[in-house]
């Protein structure tokens, strides 16, 4: 029953994604087709960044919904992934705890855990007890002669948040931004917020122009919105920028 990691891969994006970007962003202001636009636009990459980065630091997020990013997600628990498909404007494909037997399931330790040898000693004996059942209830679907998902699909009732999963997501870039200004955070979990910061990693590299503005929201407003009780302090809060601004 192994620990595990998180891993994230980008398995695909839309070709041609800043062309793409930049032609809708000028069909917006041009009379010549974006087919055009798209075709010219190609072969001068810093001109279309450069205008990319304006549309999107002005708040023309629409022509960012055409280009999307596809990541296969692993070693991630199943409160990550819970917290994750709350953002519905994008797709999932989850591994199923009906098709795939547990029988060794792998599992996350938050850090807080991992470093008090006391309490790592006392979750992972959770865990065991937890698989123990697990299998025991496996055995006896089994003798009932039930088969497949029939065998795994009540049995999983017993399996607990921290059980890892795979994930495959795809957002649009106007989706991913706003993934970030949320989960990048400190306000938000461990987990997701470390999930939104690798994925935030390879949106930069690939689409500077879009993404390198992005993360937590409190990034772009310059205020922190959370309040004096959740705020981590690195901006100043909502309250103290806009007083002076009250009738
Ligand atoms: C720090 C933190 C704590 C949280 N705590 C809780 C909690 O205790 N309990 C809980 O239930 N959730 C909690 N959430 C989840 C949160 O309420 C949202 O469900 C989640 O962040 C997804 O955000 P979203 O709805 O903006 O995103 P998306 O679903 O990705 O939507 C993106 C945007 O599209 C628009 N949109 C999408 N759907 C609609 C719609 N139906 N109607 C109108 N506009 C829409 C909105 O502008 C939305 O912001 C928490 C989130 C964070 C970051």
């Amino acid at each position: 029953m192994p620990q595990t990691q998180l891993r994230v891969t980008l398995i695909d994006m839309s070709d041609n994604a800043l062309a793409l970007i930049y032609a809708a962003c000028r069909q917006c202001y041009s009379a010549k087709s974006a087919a055009a636009i798209f075709a010219a636009g190609k072969d001068d990459p810093r001109t279309m960044e450069e205008f990319v980065a304006k549309v999107v630091a002005s708040g023309h997020e629409s022509p960012l919904e055409h280009v999307k990013f596809t990541f296969a997600i692993e070693g991630v628990s199943r409160a990550l992934t819970h917290q994750l498909v709350r953002h519905r404007m994008a797709s999932y494909s989850q591994q199923s705890q009906r098709y795939v037997k547990a029988d060794d399931f792998d599992y996350i330790i938050p850090p807080s855990i991992e470093q008090d040898p006391a309490m790592k000693k006392e979750y992972i004996a959770v865990m065991e007890t937890v698989q123990d059942g697990y299998n025991s209830l496996v055995g006896k679907f089994e003798k009932q002669g039930k088969k497949g998902e029939a065998v795994s699909q009540d049995a999983r009732f017993v399996l607990p948040q921290g059980a890892a999963t795979k994930i495959v997501v795809t957002m649009n870039c106007r989706e991913l931004i706003h993934f970030f200004k949320e989960r990048c955070c400190s306000r938000a979990q461990w987990e997701i917020r470390a999930l939104a910061n690798e994925i935030l990693a390879i949106c930069r590299k690939k689409l500077p122009g879009v993404f390198s503005g992005s993360g937590e929201k409190c990034k772009g407003l310059q205020y922190c919105p959370e309040g004096n009780m959740f705020s981590c302090g690195k901006y100043p809060l909502k309250e103290e920028v806009f007083s002076s601004c009250k009738k």
